[in-house]
């Protein structure tokens, strides 16, 4: 079959549109280690009209695109096969007409029903919806900033703050804000994308929030988004805010993850968090000497006794819609309830984001990632099977979210830096996946991160009929990640070539 590379290159070449064919080896995986190969080209589009000439180009010629923001996603969504193309997202909005990164944009706000809201008039909203209209390759981290002197927030932000605020759209990403504002299907009003059409391109904008709610967690499956209106949030003062941590030691892990479970349940009928985040204690967390291991408040929860298991929750919510949760704690022997100044509540997430795959000299191998936990009693069933599996092997710890409605867990083995812990690694992700993902535990996979390579051939016969006719409406020619849409996937794991 002819390459058709050569030809898309000199077209990019006389539209004055930046693309690589030889620097393509940092694009063959992503987060999730995974990998189909090394691509062919990497486009990097500037702005909205370079988007419609790429994807332009590529509906004439049937070229298939694979859309690509940070590559912070862990379910290989945005590594394209052998030799094909990738659109690199993240300049989008955020550049100049040179492809460089100057200061930070200034959004647009907008109600839910699309009316704008002048920037001095954002406090007179505090209780109304609200959102900001941003680019496709703002991440959240940025927009916090932007936000930060106008006494607003994201209302959503994934542990990997860097990552797009598209490719968190298209990935359904949840974070801290989850548990009252909902992932990312739930807090975007707004999309404009560049669509495929028979002979060429248009830039299509969605208003209608069960198709946008429908698109959310596409994968780059619809086209590419150039632009998007995501819900922010007021800032809330340190008066207003409660800030606490639970913890519950028991030397059973299984009952462990009963009791927590238990509280879990009953916390979440009277309170509303904001942020609610938990992990297994874990010492390897540490360098010898760490100094937050004298730190008066969290030094004391990484000291139990050998052969008992720890279990730290982390909550932060609205001073009133937090109000009973000491009273829940008190219901629970096991459980100790302490409240604590926004700093120490700082350190400790970031302490937890860091446990997702910090462990000093050692690389966290992802795999079993975002397994949903439907109904926190199977906690206990859930934290026997990954610690039966996993004990004694490497190191590595639970952590998660607690959503309304469920928990999300992931496990990330961490090995250190050879051929034979990285095949250990990923054989401990696999034989976690089959045990947990299973009828048997309750649990869904990657509802929050997407399925990626797996898309298709995970999906129910309901599922698969949905994702077609969203194909037919928005990608009609049907260049935007075909490979997704298989029953069979290619999923390789990119260290092996490593052990191999
Ligand atoms: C350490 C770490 C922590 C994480 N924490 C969380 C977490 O707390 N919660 C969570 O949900 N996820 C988390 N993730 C996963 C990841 O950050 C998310 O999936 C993220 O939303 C992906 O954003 P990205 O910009 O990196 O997109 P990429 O990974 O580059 O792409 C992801 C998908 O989005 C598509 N895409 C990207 N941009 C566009 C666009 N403009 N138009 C159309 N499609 C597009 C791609 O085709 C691909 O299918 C974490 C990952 C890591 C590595």
């Amino acid at each position: 079959m002819k390459n058709l590379i050569p030809d898309f290159a000199d077209h990019l070449k006389t539209a004055g549109i930046a693309f690589d064919t030889r620097n393509v080896t940092p694009y063959a995986s992503d987060a999730s280690f995974l990998t189909m190969g090394k691509p062919g080209l990497i486009i990097f589009p500037n702005d909205e009209a370079q988007v419609l000439e790429v994807v332009g180009y590529a509906s004439r010629n049937g070229i298939a695109l694979t859309p690509r923001a940070k590559g912070s996603g862990t379910a290989g969504a945005s590594i394209a096969p052998e030799g094909g193309v990738i659109v690199i997202t993240d300049r989008l909005g955020v550049v100049n007409p040179f492809g460089r990164r100057l200061g930070l944009p200034t959004p647009r706000f907008y109600t839910a029903a699309g009316t704008e809201i002048l920037r001095d008039a954002l406090d007179s909203h505090r209780n109304d919806e609200v959102y900001a209209r941003v680019g496709a390759g703002l991440s959240t981290e940025e927009l916090d900033r932007i936000l930060l002197p106008l006494g607003w927030q994201c209302a959503v932000v994934p542990s990997s703050g860097w990552s797009t605020i598209a490719g968190n759209f298209a990935t359904n990403a949840g974070g801290n804000g989850t548990p009252k504002y909902g992932t990312f299907q739930n807090v975007v009003s707004y999309l404009k994308m560049v669509v495929s059409r028979p002979g060429g391109a248009e830039v299509v904008t969605v208003t209608d929030r069960d198709t946008i709610r429908d698109l959310a967690g596409g994968q780059g499956l619809y086209g590419i988004i150039t632009e998007l209106d995501v819900r922010i949030a007021p800032r809330l003062s340190k008066q207003e805010l409660h800030s606490s941590f639970c913890s519950c030691l028991i030397d059973d892990v299984e009952t462990l993850g009963e009791v927590v479970g238990a509280f879990m349940v009953e916390m979440e009928k009277v309170t509303r968090p904001i942020i609610a985040e938990f992990m297994m204690a874990d010492k390897r967390l540490f360098k010898p000497g760490d100094k937050l291991l004298t730190h008066p408040e969290i030094g004391p929860l990484f000291d139990y006794p050998e052969g008992s298991y720890k279990f730290i929750m982390m909550y932060q919510g609205r001073r009133d819609e937090m109000a009973e949760l000491a009273s829940v704690a008190n219901r629970f022997p096991k459980v100790t309830f302490q409240e604590t100044g926004t700093e120490t509540f700082k350190i400790l997430l970031d302490l937890r984001k860091a446990a997702t795959g910090k462990s000093p000299g050692r690389v966290a191998i992802p795999g079993f990632e975002d397994i949903y936990v439907q109904d926190p009693r199977d906690l206990g069933r859930v934290l026997k099977a990954i610690y039966s599996i996993t004990e004694g092997s490497l190191p590595g710890r639970p952590i998660g979210h607690q959503y309304t409605g469920g928990l999300v867990i992931h496990y990330r083995p961490l090995a250190s830096l050879n051929r034979a812990e990285y095949k250990l690694a990923w054989e401990l992700t696999q034989r976690l996946c089959a045990e947990v993902c299973t009828e048997r535990y309750n649990t869904v996979k990657r509802r929050e991160h997407g399925l990626g390579l797996e898309l298709y051939a995970l999906s129910s016969p309901a599922e698969r009929a949905r994702l077609k006719a969203l194909k037919a409406r928005f990608d009609p020619v049907g260049i935007f990640q075909p490979h997704l849409m298989s029953e069979s996937p290619d999923i390789r794991f990119v260290g092996d070539k490593l052990y191999a």
